[in-house]
């Protein structure tokens, strides 16, 4: 977008170049303003409520707002929003102001009609949010704070295992107060109820509260669940395509990604799965925590299987941290069993499923009890799926993170309308089905690390009336995260006292 400075009230303020009638006047890029004064606040002014409330704690892009660039323009004038630059030129390349991108590799430039330039320069980085360019200002409010609610009552009447009232009231006396503190539970410990005496608490100070996750399929599951135990609160789930994006909400469930959004907006961050792809491995999505929390925050972090960084800073009390060992329910973690199939790579090229998986997918289809059945691979998923077609009579499906629906068939699986579901690592968390086996075909494959076949292994025998659930790992030679994990399991069933 082009802009002009011109002189408003004696002021050197900017317009865009749609909006001024003069061709006299020089329209430039945004970036090459020199200067982007901010006007005073002006306390006559009428401003939009419901952009106030849109725009709060946020940094946006033109297109991203359903208001006209004549309003939005309108509160600049008066003081109640501020524009800054999206893409800044430094002395060694490019810096991205909404995901904090440094690395010249994820910048391109592109002929652009906006602002008439043949190289502006775009983040490559955070692009499936739209594209922030060189000439296109981040949006944020700056006129008067939102206030939120101080009636924010839980209504929940479940009881918290032992475990889990130790953890939930090490986090009530944290709110209120900065800091930090992981919560490392097991898989099927039942998180979400430790969180919600301390959101209770936070919200009811009037403070604004965020639950990130990295998957979204976690954010369709949890949103839910708290929209349906604080009736009161406005709650607002964020991930690629949701609708929830202009709700003013107090209570935020979000995908990591969608905290680019976001500035100075939280004042206790939730951050769950915090060892899970891409977290863990993405800087900027680290970076966009950081920049989405008020300067005095409260960080409360939730594992399973927390880093190698982690646990060091936990171990050495860098980190306060509480430990939940024991599931819900009280029944230990399920053991997973090794089993040897063969060279199963080799078998699927040739059509044929390895005899000890055969047998056991005869055996569970005769059960009618749903399994998932997780792989390495897209190919190895599709191959897999139609040998398993081909072999029993029960309702197979197969789902990946990139499949369209994706989210109609979890829920399927949920109501029993497909009983086998094959998937690639995309559903080793957050998915939690009662009366459940789970195997895992090939599992000697470097994408089942320690951490992901304990997630794995934690979907099952998660309900009490079926803590049992099964765990097979059918291989070609035992890995050493195969060995990892079922002594990761082992001990936390023996720090768990059973
Ligand atoms: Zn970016
Ligand atoms: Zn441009």
């Amino acid at each position: 977008m082009r802009f002009v400075s011109l002189l408003l009230n004696n002021r050197l303020t900017i317009t865009p170049e749609t909006l001024v009638n003069d061709p006299s006047l020089k329209a430039v890029s945004f970036s090459e303003l020199s200067v982007v004064e901010q006007p005073p606040l002006n306390p006559t002014f009428q401003y939009d409520e419901k952009l106030q409330q849109i725009l709060y704690g946020k940094k946006l892009l033109f297109d991203e707002l359903s208001f006209t660039v004549d309003q939005i323009q309108k509160h600049y004038e008066n003081g109640y929003v501020k524009y800054s630059t999206g893409i800044s030129k430094t002395s060694y390349g490019y810096v991205c102001s909404r995901c904090g991108n440094e690395k010249r590799r994820l910048f391109a430039t592109f002929s652009c009609f906006c602002c008439k330039s043949d190289n502006c320069a775009y983040c490559r980085n955070c692009i499936m949010m739209g594209r922030v360019s060189q000439c296109t200002p981040l949006i944020s409010w700056y006129g008067p704070e939102v206030k939120w609610s101080h009636e924010n009552n839980l209504f929940w009447k479940g009881e918290l295992s032992s475990g889990q009232r130790v953890a939930s009231q090490k986090f009530v006396e944290r709110i209120g107060f900065e800091g930090e503190l992981l919560i490392w539970a097991v898989c099927g410990a039942g998180k979400t109820e430790v969180l919600f005496k301390g959101v209770e608490k936070a919200l009811n100070l009037g403070l604004r509260v965020c639950i990130a996750t990295p998957r979204t399929d976690v954010v369709l599951e949890l949103a839910p669940r708290l929209k349906a135990v604080f009736p009161k609160t406005m709650v607002a789930s964020y991930y690629g395509g949701s609708e929830e994006r202009e709700t003013p909400a107090q209570l935020v469930i979000s995908t990591t990604h969608q905290l680019y959004r976001f500035k100075q907006a939280f004042n206790i961050m939730i951050v769950d799965e915090v060892d899970a792809f891409p977290y863990s491995y993405d800087q900027t999505l680290q970076h966009a925590v950081s920049i989405a929390v008020t300067p005095r925050h409260f960080l409360l972090y939730l594992s399973a299987t927390p880093s190698k960084t982690m646990k060091k800073a936990a171990m050495n009390e860098r980190l306060p941290f509480v430990k939940i060992p024991k599931r819900f329910h009280g029944f230990p973690l399920p053991v997973p069993k090794m089993v040897w199939a063969g060279e199963w790579k080799k078998s699927l090229e040739r059509g044929k499923l390895p005899a000890p998986f055969l047998k056991w997918l005869k055996a569970q289809a005769e059960s009618g009890r749903r399994a998932m059945i997780f792989v390495s691979s897209l190919s190895v998923l599709d191959k897999l799926t139609k040998l398993i077609r081909k072999e029993v009579n029960v309702p197979v499906d197969s789902v990946h993170a990139k499949d369209p629906l994706r989210k109609e068939k979890v829920s399927q699986f949920r109501n029993e309308d497909i009983q086998l579901l094959i998937t690639t690592t995309i559903l080793e968390r957050g998915v939690t089905v009662p009366f459940l086996d789970v195997a895992v075909f090939g599992a000697d494959h470097d994408v089942f690390t320690e951490s992901a076949l304990v997630q794995i292994a934690g979907r099952a025998g998660r309900s009490k009336d079926d803590h049992n659930g099964e765990v097979l790992l059918f291989h070609y030679g035992k890995s050493l995260s195969m060995i990892q994990a079922i002594n990761h399991i082992k001990n936390m069933n023996k720090e768990a006292g059973l």
